[in-house]
């Protein structure tokens, strides 16, 4: 099917009509019409393999969400304020998933919008303001959540932290403050919770929320170290806080072990903001909390959201869930990510360039260095790798503060076979003069 608008008039339309700040993907833009599983194909009918899309999480235009969404579509969608089985059905399958006491559901239409309740959740259940957060971590577009993500206050046309805003160091075990191999580094990363908490409290204030992903994503796909939450938690709740985790990227079982990834350490939160993978491409996002929590928020004022929650949404969103199990896609996830990451591993063996590789599950990324004793970011080669990888039909991108991480988190329908084919093109790119650093 070719489209009718050509590329460059879309790109000039954009620079003029479209947000000014909104980025495009790539030096040569791609024009993407058809998307089939892990596969992406552009308006000249080339076909790329998608591994950078954590949102077609059951994979591209699945036939049975598709279905599912038309079919409601074509019947009824319309507001939470009158009765319908969808809503019923597809929290009661959400809830499912969660650990105990996690059973009260919102739904609303996006990740951000999901952290901003969340954090509103916090403040009226505790009665204060201030919030902890991780350095170069993400959780959304609001102005709220603008003021939460270190990823963007602290970055470019940033204005820093906020006074309300305690930002802790990202618990990187590669490049981070505290390092593997230090038999104490979840509780040093938690000491800074804690003096967080000393800071705020010496000003007569308390934690609202602690708020962290389970994998940090814009960070660079950073696995937190083992104990690391458990123990962030436990000084959170000492101070009346309570622990929000955001899965937007992590959960639906990308993780591979558990579905959710928060469950890796062992830790229950009081408040899970799910977004991206559960419409699978439909504005889908729920908040999950305590029955304490949401009880709190019922002080007399409405809560209302136009979108969230209509039929046609929880239709989705019930598919995605079962297609999720039907499809053993949680365990497809471990198996191939394992996979994936023998292979990398062994890449890394072989091309000094790749000083890491980490993440569970079909969450991974692998850093690129330009020496490994100095860990000094290869951005420049990262960006080149994922320009080179495009070329060989292959979507890849980077991330980090350094954007010198490659991330690879595919359509949960990732086959091995698909990796293979991804391990060959890193291992020839990986070859290429650029990419020979030491
Ligand atoms: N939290 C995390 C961890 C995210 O990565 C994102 C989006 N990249 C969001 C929240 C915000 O989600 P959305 O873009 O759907 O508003």
């Amino acid at each position: 099917q070719l489209a009718s608008l050509s590329s460059q008039h879309i790109v000039d339309y954009r620079k003029e009509h479209l947000g000014k700040n909104m980025s495009i993907s790539y030096r040569e833009p791609i024009k993407m019409v058809r998307g089939n599983g892990v596969h992406l194909l552009d308006d000249a009918g080339r076909r790329y393999l998608d591994t950078v899309n954590n949102v077609a999480h059951v994979g591209h235009e699945h036939p049975r969400v598709v279905r599912a969404g038309q079919r409601q579509m074509a019947v009824l969608n319309t507001n939470t304020r009158y009765l319908h089985d969808n809503i019923v059905k597809f929290v009661e399958a959400m809830l499912e998933t969660m650990p105990p006491p996690l059973n009260v559901a919102f739904i609303v239409n996006s990740g951000s919008e999901a952290n901003e309740l969340g954090m509103r959740l916090a403040r009226n259940y505790t009665g204060q303001k201030d919030m902890i957060v991780s350095e170069v971590g993400y959780h959304g577009n609001t102005g709220g959540c603008i003021e939460i993500s270190s990823y963007k206050f602290d970055g470019a046309g940033g204005k820093g932290a906020a006074p309300h805003v305690h930002v802790v160091p990202i618990p990187d075990v590669y490049r981070g403050l505290y390092r593997a191999g230090d038999p104490h580094v979840a509780s040093h990363y938690a000491g800074h919770v804690k003096q967080a908490i000393a800071n705020m409290q010496a000003q007569g204030r308390n934690p609202a929320a602690f708020i962290f992903e389970s994998v940090i994503s814009c960070g660079g796909q950073v696995e937190l170290p083992e104990n690391f939450l458990k123990q962030a938690y436990q000084h959170v709740r000492e101070a009346g806080g309570v622990c929000l985790a955001d899965e937007v990227q992590t959960g639906c079982g990308r993780a591979g072990d558990h579905f959710w990834a928060f469950q890796q350490h062992d830790v229950v939160p009081d408040i899970v903001t799910i977004g991206k993978p559960i419409g699978n491409g439909h504005p889908l996002a729920v908040v999950v909390t305590t029955q304490a929590i949401a009880d709190a928020f019922k002080n007399g004022m409405e809560y209302f959201n136009t979108f969230g929650g209509n039929p046609v949404s929880c239709a989705i969103g019930l598919e995605v869930l079962k297609v999720i199990k039907d499809e053993g896609l949680q365990q497809n996830a471990k198996l191939v990510g394992n996979y994936l990451k023998a292979g990398l591993r062994d890449l890394m063996d072989r091309f000094p360039i790749v000083g890491d590789v980490r993440g569970p599950g079909l969450f991974i990324g692998f850093e690129l260095v330009k020496d490994r004793d100095t860990k000094a970011p290869a951005t420049e080669q990262a960006s080149y790798f994922a320009n080179r990888m495009r070329d060989k039909g292959i979507l890849m991108s980077t991330d980090g503060p350094f954007n010198n991480v490659l991330k690879i988190k595919p359509p949960l329908v990732f086959s091995s076979s698909n990796a293979d084919f991804l391990l060959d093109a890193i291992a020839a790119v990986l070859r290429e003069d650029v990419m020979h650093v030491q």
